[in-house]
């Protein structure tokens, strides 16, 4: 046999490559020399041996620091391993992320439970405020008649005899062997022979959960809100799942919020637009006066500074934002259009500015 090439140049990394580099190395070329892609080619199912080989050492942190400094012919050399961790890996197996089972000891993958979701609607205040909702969750969680191992109270499952308790089956197919879950006992390596009457062997129950969840101040529609293992209990056992509070915040009758900011659209008259005045507007801690100057515009936008809600991530309130509308009044009383025919005559006397400025222009196009 040639002499051994180098763990690093086989796997094309540098020696101070992290472990997730390594890693990452080794998935790629792994599957371009993988046996099942490349059927009876000697070169490839050589090149697979060898790439197997390195990563069995330099995935190791023990291992690769005594090849780090006694090289191949170490003193850990004949207790490297060698060939045969890693080639019982399908393909599948390196596409998924292959650390969960086949590194795990024995096949036994962690099991998580599902995460849920669950949409709750908030009013305007509530989201402004903060609030402590009551939500109710249908979820499957552990039976606790059983304890989740879906066995008669009393009794324990019993190790599956098709897969050894493993949770897995080792196929010989020509040089390389494959693992595949276990059909007998779904992957948990456990059998039920007296199931529990509570869950039907199942280990899981349907349950109504009442929560309370905390709604900060400041959240928006769409904002999620975590609650660690409130979610769903895995089959067999494991950690459960997290629950994710979605939010859809209800609209409010005349404040519109963007972010912190709050915008509202207030009606004033055209004698308080061209006159000024102090009008009554909204904010969130009840009626503020809010003085507007003579000869105000129609939509001229004025900001209350600190009036806006609170930030959910920095807690700084934003800003109140008034925009003023001149009401344009759609019934006249007789004494009404008397004072506003008076006050047009004048008007045409003494144009303002715009006015002026528009009906030039008109003149000196159409003549
Ligand atoms: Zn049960
Ligand atoms: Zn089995």
């Amino acid at each position: 046999m040639a002499a051994k090439r180098d763990y690093y140049e086989v796997l094309g990394v540098s020696r101070n490559s992290s472990p997730d580099e390594i890693k990452k190395a080794f998935r790629q070329l792994a599957l371009q020399y993988h046996p099942d892609r490349n059927a009876a080619d000697a070169t490839a199912e050589e090149r697979f041996k060898e790439l197997n080989e390195a990563y069995s050492v330099l995935s190791d942190p023990e291992k690769r620091s005594q090849y780090d400094r006694f090289g191949h012919g170490g003193p850990a050399g004949q207790g490297f391993g060698g060939f045969g961790d890693f080639s019982g890996m399908g393909v599948e197996d390196i596409i998924n992320d292959f650390f969960g089972g086949i590194f795990g000891g024995a096949g036994q993958r962690t099991r998580r439970g599902a995460d849920l979701r669950y949409n709750l609607t908030v009013t305007f205040e509530e989201a402004v405020f903060g609030a402590e909702k009551e939500i109710v969750v249908p979820r499957t969680a552990g039976c606790r008649e059983c304890g989740g191992t879906g066995a008669r109270k009393g009794t324990q499952p019993e190790k599956c005899g098709a897969c050894n308790g493993r949770g897995q089956v080792t196929m010989q197919q020509g040089f390389f062997s494959i693992r595949r879950t276990c059909g007998r006992c779904g992957g948990s390596g456990q059998v039920v022979k007296d199931p529990c009457g509570a869950c039907a062997g199942s280990g899981q129950v349907l349950e109504n959960r009442p929560l309370k969840v905390k709604v900060p101040p400041g959240v928006e529609t769409g904002t999620r809100l975590k609650l660690r293992g409130e979610g769903e209990a895995p089959p067999g056992g494991g950690s459960t799942g997290d629950l994710y509070v979605v939010l859809t915040v209800q609209e409010h009758p005349f404040f519109v919020r963007e972010g912190a900011d709050l915008y509202c659209e207030v009606p004033i008259t055209f004698p308080q637009a061209a006159m000024g005045a102090t009008i009554e507007v909204p904010t969130l801690s009840g009626k503020k006066n809010l003085s507007i100057p003579a000869g105000t515009a129609s939509g001229h936008d004025f900001v209350m500074r600190g009036e806006g809600v609170a930030a959910l991530s920095s807690g700084r309130r934003g800003n109140l934002v008034i925009r003023v509308l001149i009401e344009v009044p759609r019934k006249l009383s007789k004494r009404q259009k008397e004072l506003l025919s008076e006050y047009q005559k004048l008007s045409e006397a003494s144009p303002g500015p715009i006015s002026s400025s528009f009906f030039e222009k008109v003149k000196e196009i159409f003549g």
